[in-house]
């Protein structure tokens, strides 16, 4: 009997992880860039999008579209059987607060929580703006299309909300469209700390600014490169885990650096045509987006965008100068990229999503030995972990042994002081966490 047992279980196992990466694959094929398309064309029709613009009018200003968001969010929840909890959530901000709120104004996110089966509390985030400015971000009343930005970021999210919410998975994912962002990040900070509050185990945020742009300001024109920007070390770390790192390393291995790994990672996987570049800073040089709040509040959160920015087509009152065309109008987005990089939001979400969760400690030891030792606290839903380890110039988790439902591993003949090293806990079907890095050490 358990003779005939026991190939009966591989099969199924070998099933399972079969149709694990055919979900990915599918994934990607279903999203569509006329559907990007579409939305994008609807949110620039609403005129201006600024957030101290008007919220009485049913076809102009910031208030046509939110409502029009939570209307998309609401009708996608009718075709899933009501899997997606959606509301506003807000802030209000005062006159004056800083030079761009010239007058009291709520700042207003459209919010869509598709619930995780097995852990509810944890969540994954997918975001874009509502918001959009021309040359004076106090200019309120302008047209203002920010069809780029960040028009295509929410449209990417609506549209990964569309495909995903045909699935279901153990964690959350929240769908999330952010106002107030170029009057200095207010619906990122409202959301974070509402977050906080509510006492969400938030995995991490994917902010989506600006993915629509193939056409450089460099001259560079590539449909295949995008950035992921991740700061290097938490905001909120402690005095005692800054001093710890000066002898046992993590310069550049913090929680929103792991994120950015795991992007890179699964598009490198499921989408090799793609090339994602890891930024090894929080944002471009000098400038915002709507990660840093959740950042400042301790959790993992990282910028995708284009490649290749052209500065005359964002923030721009719409007008020719010198023979070039001002704005950030609908034609200089190529929606088949948008497309491109939300299906490598949909993958991420979906990856984490039916992952277990991250081993909450993982211990290292094996100063002056032949061999790494690592310690570890198993995640609950995990089948197994991997033990990633890499040069300590490298960018990316380059080795990697699968090491079964243990929690403790010696690498043979592996010093410490020459590589870094992680554990990620790997669900029945091989969905991964992202990989955490050694929060305390033991000496034998
Ligand atoms: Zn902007």
């Amino acid at each position: 009997m358990k003779n005939y047992l026991l190939p009966l279980l591989l099969m199924v196992t070998s099933v399972s992880l079969a149709q694990s990466s055919k979900d990915i694959y599918d994934i990607i094929d279903a999203v569509s860039a006329d559907r990007i398309r579409a939305d994008v064309t609807t949110l620039v029709g609403f005129g201006t999008r600024h957030t101290l613009s008007d919220t009485t009018s049913n076809t102009r200003g910031i208030g046509a579209a939110r409502r029009w968001i939570k209307s998309e969010f609401e009708s996608i929840s009718d075709s899933c059987e009501d899997c997606l909890e959606v509301f506003y959530q807000k802030g209000f901000v005062p006159k004056g607060d800083n030079q761009r709120i010239v007058k009291d104004v709520m700042v207003v996110n459209v919010v869509a929580v598709q619930k995780g089966t097995r852990y509810p509390n944890r969540y994954i985030i997918m975001s874009g703006d509502i918001d959009s400015r021309v040359s004076d971000p106090t200019n309120f009343t302008d047209d203002s299309p920010g069809a780029n930005d960040n028009a295509s970021g929410m449209a990417g999210t609506i549209e990964a909300a569309r495909v995903l919410s045909k699935y279901k998975f153990e964690n959350s994912i929240i769908y999330v469209g952010l106002s107030g962002e170029e009057q200095g990040l207010y619906g990122g900070k409202f959301l974070a700390e509402y977050a906080k509050e509510q006492g969400w185990d938030v995995m991490g945020i994917l902010n989506n600014d600006m993915i629509g742009n193939i056409r450089g300001v460099d001259g560079v024109v590539s449909n295949r490169d995008f950035r992921i920007f991740s700061e290097p070390v938490p905001p909120t770390e402690t005095d005692r885990q800054r001093a710890a790192r000066r002898f046992y390393g993590g310069e550049v291995d913090g929680i929103s650096r792991q994120l950015a790994r795991y992007v890179h990672k699964t598009t490198k996987t499921y989408m090799p045509e793609m090339n994602p570049m890891m930024i090894y800073r929080l944002d471009r040089f000098g400038r915002g987006g709507h990660h840093r709040p959740f950042n400042d509040q301790g959790f993992a959160g990282v910028r995708i965008m284009e490649a290749h920015e052209n500065y005359t087509q964002q923030h721009q009152d719409i007008r020719v100068e010198d023979g070039i065309a001002y704005g950030d109008v609908l034609e200089h987005v190529n929606f088949e990229y948008a497309a491109k990089l939300t299906a490598v939001n949909a993958i991420n979400l979906a990856s984490i999503a039916w992952a277990p969760p991250a081993p909450a400690e993982v211990q290292i030891g094996g100063i002056v030995e032949p061999s790494a030792i690592l310690k570890w606290s198993r995640s609950e839903g995990a089948a197994g972990y991997k033990i990633y380890w890499r040069d300590t110039t490298s960018p990316t988790w380059d080795h990697y042994r699968y090491v079964g439902d243990v929690d403790e591993i010696t690498l043979e003949g592996i010093v410490i002081d020459n590589f870094f090293f992680g554990v990620a806990a790997v669900s029945d079907n091989g969905f991964e966490s992202p990989v955490v890095f050694p929060n305390g050490i033991f000496r034998n």
